[in-house]
């Protein structure tokens, strides 16, 4: 019976014809070398968090579920075992008083997963995770074990940091960590103007901000994390008030108000506004990942495109008069994060300071709309779409947006030259070829 493969915003189906589960490195390498050998294509998963097709398998499946764990110290140097969730990575550096340095909204994803779409959190002086990866080893398309670091084979570093799944088989992915640190959040509301008219000061102003503008209203909900040392005592939020406020407010009440937009749209208005008094206006201090990570209960696809940071408050008045003027009821906040240029290759904010707008919509709605008008907004700002999120470019357009593209695709034909890993979405976006 052929299993059938969903990923988590049910965008995407694959029926692999075999999944495999290898518990070492050895059997990873056998695996890769039978597939060649078979002339069949293999590609691996991680958690399926992808909105995009990226991690769809058409032939053979790889799950690296088993290489978990804490596989090498080198001080501030962590190695992972490939297939290691993140929500297992903070129990696991705690005892060596480390942490990530950032993280994005959840910790479901794997560390390869997560790197090799480019997984971000937001700070305007920080980076994604790829920024943060200083060493791999794969098995590349002809069966082998390499090792890239910053002093072996380290020309490859930045293609391997963020690989989109098509350069090889990750086995490990060793991570630069920091001291471990506390979070000081404050979340508030604030208005949309009040954010926009100066979005420059407001995103840099602390360490680590991020905010929801809630469309049909004037108001943001704004949350500001400024890094405070390891030692400083922690103020959390306390179980219940945290169940309520994550689970009940924010993913609970996200679900109910789902529902009624849902069988009344014209009612999403009113509730988008109740939903600004009911959100926001709370401060506590915790460890890191618990500040920046939130469970997500509720179903939703995702856009998320990286632009220009100083090109962000155009993108977003043009959004909101564009679901104005379409007459949506859009049920879903917008989200916007910064980031630090970097120098991996196709990461979204290679060589620019970058702010990012995402895009949602509950599973319940069609998004197709939405999200066209939101993508012809922000490639008319010079915006590269996150990789594991929805998205409907191909090689030529992503090209002409990636300066070292061709780099990589170098990297490719000498890592995985008869595309063992390829699968149609990677086919799309670095073959250009229009086969999903
Ligand atoms: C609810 C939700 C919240 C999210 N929040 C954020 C956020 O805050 N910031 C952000 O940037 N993104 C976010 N994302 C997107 C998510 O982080 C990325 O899509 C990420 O890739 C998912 O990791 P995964 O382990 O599920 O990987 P998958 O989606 O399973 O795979 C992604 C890619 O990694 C490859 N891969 C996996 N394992 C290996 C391996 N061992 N070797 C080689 N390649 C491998 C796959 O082949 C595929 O190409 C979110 C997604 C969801 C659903």
């Amino acid at each position: 019976m052929t299993r059938v493969w969903r990923n988590w915003g049910r965008t995407v189906t694959a029926r692999p014809a075999a999944v495999a589960r290898p518990e070492s490195v050895d059997e990873v390498a056998a695996l890769v070398r039978f597939a060649r050998g078979e002339g069949r294509t293999l590609k691996a998963v991680g958690a399926g968090h992808s909105f995009t097709a990226i991690a769809a398998a058409d032939d053979l499946q790889i799950d690296l579920g088993a290489l978990s764990g804490i596989r090498g110290i080198r001080g501030s140097r962590i190695t992972f075992g490939a297939g290691t969730r993140l929500y297992d990575v903070a129990p696991l550096l705690r005892p060596h008083g480390l942490a990530l340095e950032n993280m994005g909204d959840i910790d479901r994803q794997t560390v390869a997963g997560a790197t090799s779409t480019g997984t971000h959190g937001t700070g305007a002086r920080f980076g994604g995770l790829a920024t943060r990866i200083v060493g791999a080893e794969l098995i590349t398309g002809e069966g082998r074990p390499l090792t890239v670091s910053d002093t072996e084979n380290a020309e490859l570093l930045p293609a391997v940091q963020l690989g989109l799944g098509g350069l090889g088989i990750l086995t490990t992915l060793t991570i630069d960590c920091v001291d471990a640190f506390l979070l000081h959040a404050v979340e508030r509301p604030m208005g949309f103007d009040e954010v926009l008219d100066d979005v420059d000061a407001q995103m840099s102003a602390t360490d680590h901000v991020e905010f929801y503008w809630w469309p049909h209203t004037e108001r943001v909900m704004m949350k500001a994390n400024t890094r405070l040392p390891g030692g400083a005592e922690r103020r959390p939020v306390g179980a219940v008030a945290d169940w309520v406020e994550e689970r009940l407010l924010s993913n609970g009440v996200l679900a109910a108000k789902c529902a009624v937009g849902h069988a009344i749209p014209a009612l999403t208005p009113a509730i988008n506004r109740l939903a600004t008094r009911v959100y926001g206006d709370r401060e506590y201090v915790d460890h890191s990942h618990e500040v920046f990570t939130a469970p997500r209960d509720v179903r939703f696809r995702e856009m998320e495109y990286a632009l220009p940071r100083e090109a962000v408050p155009s993108a977003l008045r043009e959004l909101r008069r564009a679901i104005d003027e379409a007459g949506w009821r859009i049920e879903f906040p917008v989200e916007v994060r910064v980031a630090a240029a970097d120098d991996t290759w196709l990461s979204t904010a290679y060589g620019r300071d970058s702010g990012y707008i995402a895009v949602h919509r509950s599973v319940r709605e069609d998004p197709t709309a939405y999200f066209a008008a939101a993508e012809r907004i922000f490639l008319a700002h010079d915006g590269r779409p996150h990789w594991g999120k929805m998205h409907s470019l191909g090689r030529a357009e992503l090209e002409a947006r990636y300066p070292r593209f061709g780099d990589f695709l170098a990297v490719r034909d000498r890592l995985d030259p008869e595309r063992m890993f390829t699968n149609p979405y990677l086919a799309r976006v670095l073959d250009g070829e229009r086969v999903e």
